[in-house]
């Protein structure tokens, strides 16, 4: 109820915005009416001037006094008026408090010009103009609080009717103002406010609805500058700033720098989703404290670029990861960096960007290595990058991808139960590549299904061939990556390229690394349903070689465990090695999965493999991967047989 009072006087609260509205709207009105009114009184000094001067009506001298000195008034409160009002606008530096004074002086004037010339022009059996004009201007034109407004308006038409009621003879000879007048006078008075409360009802309006969309306009330059998750600067702003900085600085003096939480995944899978948010806001605000002076933002995921002049950026990278690695966590968080010193030629901050990133991932599963300066090395391999994903297409047009097969042997005979088919890119310009140049960047540009289907499309020719040929023939086990199964329907592709072939869908089984299985993603366990229920094998590669092994094992059953060989690494100088193994291998028989060891080494890793009961080895002390036409060869020779006895 007070409020609703309070709101119909105009008293309620306004926010700083609404009152500057206001403000502002009367300073665009005082504009008109001191322009206006300065006009007019220039024009009627001349006019009184003029009249005197031809004598055309002869006047007392104290008339000629008190009409110069009102118009003088008037024109000087009017150009006052106006000079301020156009400097505020013009956006030049104004007192608020001297704009009040100055309106309420303004406003005080007009009203007693109006009052005292329409009572003298009555007087004189004339309208009351000037009066209602003044009145107009000073209480319609300009925006008053309803109180205020009422205030103005009722004071001054009550000094005007008692100016005329009590003081005036009229041109008739009757004293003070005819009933006439009192009722016309009434009508506009109660008009007059009706103009004045329409005219704030209006403006508050306006100034609501501006407010709101300032806000979202606010709003929207936040989130077009800032990264929403973490407040810190987003890259659409880092890239226009950054570009800025690369025209306007000393490049040699500026570094990119390329940050990346190590493990961050494990620790979004470990507290959730909401902790790991708060985790990437801390880190955020870490680096925005660290690199006061430096432009920072968040490049995506748990990636924040920085483009500084700081000589010492290593030693603060090396103090926010110390704060990192102190935070109180199950999962042990580590910060790795790569750094960019821009080129002469360097315009482009995306492209910086990207080779600081390239420089931090060369570190990424480095134990202990915080910081890697892009240099010549890292150059090279950059380049090799590049080459690799503007050559991907050409290389499957041209063939020059290639597939190598390498023998999985039974630990219990030697018997050769499989093969792997792992692929090389023989290149004309770089000579034979091998997967580490270019599955991570196939994988990084979502360019891996085009080798993984030449890899399919291969191995079943490779083996309708050996078919054909009465070759013995093995089952071929090929890697897929989990990106396959979202950029391509790779199992229908599967599908038809077996049946284009006419090959048993049991000579073919489909290795998945378990990192593509974290995070339980429906999709890609429905793809493998339908891979086993086309009577595929489906394997687990490099088990143990991520942090939720475990995890995946629980989800998805898998008939062959490949037992990554970080395992089989160091032995037998680690004495661990056998007893982790063992127990690894007990858990796959109890899974009902059969146990398969990589990279076999040496003759004392595969006796332990034997020893263990492990089901399956592969490695290069049975053979290294080969084209096919040199596994014939060894198969017929019983190469491998003897190699593993
Ligand atoms: P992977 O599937 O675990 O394959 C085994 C890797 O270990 C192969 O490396 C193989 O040459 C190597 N290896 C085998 N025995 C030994 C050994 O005794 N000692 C050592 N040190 N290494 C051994 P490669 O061929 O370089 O392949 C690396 C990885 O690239 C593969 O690991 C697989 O994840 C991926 N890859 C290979 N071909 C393809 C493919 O066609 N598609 C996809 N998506 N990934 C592929
Ligand atoms: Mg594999
Ligand atoms: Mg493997």
């Amino acid at each position: 109820m007070k409020e609703k009072l309070l709101k119909i006087l105009g008293l309620e609260h306004k926010s700083e915005y609404v009152k500057n509205f206001f403000y502002t709207s009367n300073m665009k009105a005082s504009i008109y009416m001191s322009v206006y009114i300065s006009c007019m009184e220039i024009w009627m000094i001349i006019r009184l001037l003029s009249r005197q001067l031809q004598g055309i009506d002869i006047r007392s001298t104290d008339y000629y006094i008190s009409h110069y000195f009102n118009y003088a008034m008037l024109l000087a409160s009017a150009l006052a008026m106006l000079i301020f009002a156009v400097g505020y606008i013009r956006g030049r530096k104004r007192s608020v408090l001297f704009g009040y004074v100055l309106k309420w002086a303004f406003i005080l004037i007009c009203l007693s010009f109006g009052i005292e010339i329409s009572a003298s022009d009555y007087g004189k059996g004339e309208q009351v103009f000037t009066f209602l004009t003044m009145e107009l201007f000073a209480a319609c034109l300009l925006t008053w609080y309803p109180i205020v407004g009422f205030l103005i308006i009722s004071v001054s038409y009550g000094i005007f009717y008692l100016t005329l009621d009590t003081t005036l003879i009229t041109a008739t000879g009757a004293i003070g103002s005819t009933d006439a007048t009192k009722i016309n006078l009434f009508i506009m008075w109660a008009a007059t406010l009706f103009c004045s409360f329409g005219n704030y009802a209006r403006t508050a309006s306006q100034a609501e609805k501006a407010e709101e969309l300032a806000r979202i306009n606010d709003h929207l330059e936040d989130i077009a500058e800032h990264d929403e998750l973490t407040g810190i600067h987003n890259m659409r702003f880092f890239r226009a700033e950054a570009g800025k900085m690369l025209s306007e600085k000393k490049k040699s003096e500026l570094t990119f720098l390329f940050l990346d939480i190590e493990n961050f995944k494990a620790y979004n899978e470990t507290y959730g989703f909401s902790q790991g948010n708060e985790l990437l806001r801390r880190v955020g605000e870490m680096i925005e404290q660290a690199f006061t002076y430096s432009l920072s933002a968040r490049f995506s995921d748990d990636h924040f670029v920085v483009l500084t002049s700081n000589p010492g950026a290593e030693g603060t990278v090396s103090l926010i990861s110390e704060k990192l690695t102190g935070e109180k966590s199950a999962v042990q968080l580590h910060l790795k960096c790569g750094a960019y010193k821009p080129a002469e030629n360097d315009d482009d901050p995306i492209l910086a960007c990207d080779r600081a990133r390239f420089a931090c991932n060369s570190i990424k599963k480095h134990f202990g290595r915080l910081y890697r300066v892009y240099d010549e090395e890292l150059e090279s391999a950059y380049r090799l990058k590049q080459y690799v994903v503007n050559n991907i297409d050409t290389a499957v047009r041209e063939e020059n991808l290639r597939v190598f097969y390498q023998p999985i042997v039974s630990v219990s005979d030697g018997t050769v139960t499989g093969i792997e088919a792992l692929a090389r890119w023989n290149d004309p310009s770089h000579g034979l590549l091998m997967p580490k140049s270019f599955i991570a960047t196939l994988e990084e540009h979502r360019q891996i299904h085009k080798l993984d289907m030449f890899m399919i499309e291969r191995v079943c020719r490779d083996i309708r061939h050996r078919l054909d040929t009465g070759s013995s023939c093995p089952p071929v086990s090929v890697n897929l990556s989990c990106l396959d199964f979202e950029l391509v329907d790779i199992v229908a592709f599967l599908c038809s390229a077996v049946d284009k072939y006419s090959i048993p869908h049991s000579l073919i089984d489909v290795e998945i690394t378990e990192s593509s299985l974290v995070g339980g993603k429906e999709a890609l366990k429905a793809a493998l349903d339908r891979i086993r229920g086309e009577g595929f094998g489906i394997w687990l590669d490099d088990f143990g070689n991520g942090y939720s092994a475990l995890n995946v094992l629980k989800e998805y059953h898998f008939d062959v465990l490949k037992i990554d060989m970080l395992f089989l690494e160091g032995y037998p100088e680690n004495k661990n090695t056998a007893s982790v193994l063992e127990n690894i291998i007990s858990l796959a028989d109890k899974l009902g999965m059969v146990s398969l060891t990589e990279g076999v080494e040496t003759a004392e890793q595969y006796e332990l493999l034997r020893k263990i009961g492990c089901g399956l080895a592969q490695g290069f002390m049975i053979s290294e991967p080969m084209p096919i036409t040199g596994l014939d060869e060894k198969m017929l020779t019983g190469g491998f047989m003897t190699a593993a006895k």
